[in-house]
């Protein structure tokens, strides 16, 4: 008898059928004063944040270098380099592909159990010795403060890893029925070629997952973060080669985004596409990719997770203390760069003459700043891209006869990009932050009549093109349930009485429909059935020996 060359035949012989260790979260630590994790994470801001790492581009398991760099800065401090970056060029990105295809082989035949006992083991090194080292990176690189990094970069990965492994046990047991005589079994094949993953800069875990999820499935990848999350992306990478990930299955390249997505995209090998960002970017990919669909060996599978314009939406009958720091927590908590953060509001007036002062206060208590003085509740916003859009939408209020400015508006970009949390009165519910992604710590209100409950529901589900997430905040159990019937379409993932961000791998599976997304439900079982290609087997045990039927026979 013959064994596949993955598979060894002590390993087949000894009908082993394993089952992965049923997941459960990673326990987020609390930081709070006194606790080892909290001076283990100070030391090791400390020791980062006083290096410049030179991050090199990963293909096929080795480090290239190209010379060409760019500078990775501290959004709070944008004076302090922390990292210098190599771009791949044409050349780069042609030796990735081609790792990836290299890759494939191996990688594609070895028994699903084998890849996820990689990825288990990537998420307790995380878990373990490596927490403190992707949480600096992820504080520094993308200025979160210690809490939104230990939820982000340290549990949610964790969580990917571990969940999917699970995922994966469930998806190879997706079988077929067979009748007497005949086994029918279903092959879960990954795709055909490579998988391109293109990950956003304001989650760490966003990048492992995008890389990680096609992986587990027996993909390769090319794997192209955002720039200012390379430094997080790059001690992705690292654990990954700790944990036992075979050179090429996952290629690391940053450099020109629309030149190496062009490249790739224009490769008959392309598979798939995992993408998480904004819309604009995920509209190009896909038209790129229609305008050249007779060219891949396959239909690529398209996956991608794109902007929000995420609500609350409150019925007279809101507890106003529980609405208040849902608002402030779910549209402040990392600057508003969250694709869940909350960032239109719809308040009855009863329960706004309840809410406005205190709302008021609390925003502008916020404490903005370095997140590395863990007194702060903010840090700042990306980059001066960035910058220069929120404060633009700060400033059209400003002027503007349709909207106020309640608290905040002030922005500082001499030492980093620092915005305060900021709430807009919008006096008409068309006004353009009511509608538009701003991604930064700005809120509006939109107040309305206590009686057009209803109309209101209405205007909330018409008034975006997106449709993420959202919440409804209501004692009264009947506005709840018209809440959920009117916005069933609204949001992909909708809160009772919470806020719209937090989502938990394995609780609240993650995607929004409409210019929101494909919905493809990051941290579950739905996300993972996109990176595979069944094949049906059917064995026939006795095989018919005659062609004819029974009816044929004279009467
Ligand atoms: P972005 O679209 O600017 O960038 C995302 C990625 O696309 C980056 O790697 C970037 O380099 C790359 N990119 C940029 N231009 C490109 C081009 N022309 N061709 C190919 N790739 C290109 O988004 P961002 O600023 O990093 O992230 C914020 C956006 O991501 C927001 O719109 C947010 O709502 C969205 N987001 C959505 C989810 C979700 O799950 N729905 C999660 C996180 C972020």
């Amino acid at each position: 008898m013959r064994f596949p060359d993955t598979l060894s035949p002590d390993l087949a012989m000894n009908g082993s059928n394993p089952v992965v260790p049923r997941p459960t979260n990673e326990p987020v630590l609390t930081y709070a004063p006194g606790t080892p994790e909290r001076a283990a994470l100070k030391r090791e801001l400390a020791a980062q944040a006083a290096q410049v790492v030179d991050i090199p581009l990963l293909i096929g398991g080795r480090e290239v270098r190209t010379g060409d760099t760019f500078d990775v800065v501290m959004p709070h401090e944008h004076g302090h380099v922390i990292a210098r970056a190599h771009r791949a060029g044409p050349k780069e990105v042609d030796a990735a592909a081609r790792a990836a295809l290299e890759a494939r082989s191996d990688w594609s035949r070895t028994p699903w159990e084998e890849r996820a006992a990689v990825f288990m083991r990537a998420a307790d090194i995380l878990a373990g010795p490596l927490r403190q080292t992707l949480n600096a990176a992820t504080m520094l690189g993308q200025s979160k403060t210690a809490f939104q990094t230990e939820i982000d970069a340290a549990c949610e990965t964790a969580d990917f890893f571990r969940f999917n492994s699970h995922f994966s046990e469930i998806v190879d047991g997706m079988q077929p029925v067979s009748e007497r005589g005949i086994w029918n079994h279903a092959d879960h094949r990954p795709l055909e070629g490579f998988v391109y993953a293109i990950s956003p800069f304001n989650f760490t875990a966003i990048g492992a997952n995008l890389s990680g999820a096609p992986a587990i499935m027996g993909n390769t990848v090319v794997w192209k973060p955002a720039h200012s999350a390379i430094l997080a992306g790059y001690h992705i990478m690292r654990l990954f080669e700790a944990a036992g990930l075979p050179p090429g299955v996952v290629n690391f390249i940053a450099g020109d985004a629309g030149m190496i997505t062009a490249d790739l995209l224009a490769r008959p090998t392309l598979a798939g596409v995992h993408f998480t960002g904004s819309t604009t970017v995920f509209n190009g990919i896909w038209k790129t990719i229609g305008e050249r669909i007779g060219s891949y060996r396959g239909y690529p599978r398209i996956v991608g997770e794109t902007g929000g314009k995420d609500f609350i939406v409150a019925h007279p009958s809101a507890e106003v203390a529980a609405l208040r720091t849902a608002i402030v927590r779910g549209s402040f908590e990392y600057q508003g760069q969250k694709c869940s953060a909350a960032s239109r509001a719809y308040i009855p007036k009863s329960v706004w003459t309840q809410l406005e002062r205190d709302l008021i206060e609390e925003t502008a208590s916020l404490t903005v700043g370095d997140p590395r003085d863990f007194r702060n509740f903010m840090g700042a916003v990306i980059d001066r891209r960035s910058f220069e859009k929120i404060t633009g939408y700060i400033e059209q209020a400003r002027t503007s006869a349709d909207a106020k400015v309640l608290v905040g508006g002030q922005a500082d970009a001499s030492k980093g990009w620092f915005i305060r949390p900021t709430i807009l009165q919008a006096l008409r519910p068309d006004y353009t932050t009511m509608c538009e992604e701003i991604f930064g710590p700005v809120m509006t209100v939109y107040v309305y009549d206590d009686k057009d409950w209803a109309k209101t529901l209405e205007l909330v589900d018409r008034t975006s093109p997106y449709a993420l997430t959202g919440s409804v905040f209501a004692r009264d159990r009947v506005a709840i349930l018209e809440a959920i019937a009117a916005l069933r379409d609204s949001a992909g993932n909708f809160y009772v009485n919470d806020k719209p961000t937090g989502a938990v791998v394995g609780q609240q599976p993650f995607g929004g429909a409409r210019h929101s997304g494909t919905n493809d439900k990051a941290g579950s079982v739905l996300n993972l059935l996109r990176w595979v290609s069944a094949r049906s087997i059917k064995e026939n045990f006795v095989p018919p020996t005659d062609y004819r039927y029974p009816f044929m026979e004279a009467e």
